[in-house]
């Protein structure tokens, strides 16, 4: 039998205990979830590429149901047939998320009927967190304790220090 994949594409700048959450539930409903960090032209990020990926690597190190993968210069839906993936997977915040998130799920479904498009609401502990907030709690010294892991709390100061 053929494993069901789903993909979940984003910034991961850095990951939260929000997106954690997300690929948690997504194992309960699929076979392996796929975590494509997205490299976008026009979002400036305060880690490269290469650095996510090995942040999310270590992260989900000991489960091999998590593959942690890096996507440039193609469409998105594209990527989620080579994969052979039967959806794609996002996490919903806000309305504010909602506008974009329909734009995207609709222009994938046409792009590709075959491939869904997977919401799954935020757990309320988490709707307030992004990658973005982050960044200025810790930029201004303020304490990430459960919202980020360790491993990228200690990361992050140490690239906002650097400047
Ligand atoms: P951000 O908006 O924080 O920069 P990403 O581009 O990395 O996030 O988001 C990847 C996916 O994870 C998106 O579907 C986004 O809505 C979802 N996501 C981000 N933060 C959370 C959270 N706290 N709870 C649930 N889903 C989230």
């Amino acid at each position: 039998m053929t494993a069901n994949i789903a993909i979940y594409p984003g910034s991961f700048d850095p990951i939260t205990h929000g997106h954690v959450n997300i690929v948690e539930r997504g194992l309960q409903i699929f076979d392996k979830v796929v975590i494509v960090v997205a490299v976008n032209s026009a979002k400036q990020t305060v880690f490269r590429l290469e650095e996510r990926l090995e942040l999310l690597n270590e992260i989900f190190k000991d489960n091999d149901r998590v593959i942690v993968d890096g996507f440039t210069d193609q469409l998105l839906i594209n990527y989620a047939k080579s994969r052979n993936a039967k959806a794609i997977l996002r996490g919903l915040r806000t309305v504010s998320d909602y506008e974009y998130e329909f734009q995207m799920a609709h222009a994938n479904r046409h792009l590709a009927p075959d491939i869904d498009t997977i919401f799954m609401m935020t757990e309320s502990k988490y709707s307030h967190l992004s990658s973005t907030l982050i960044k200025e709690i810790v930029r201004y010294g303020g304490s990430c304790q459960d919202m980020l892991d360790p491993r990228v709390e200690t990361a992050l100061n140490k690239k906002l220090k650097q400047g």
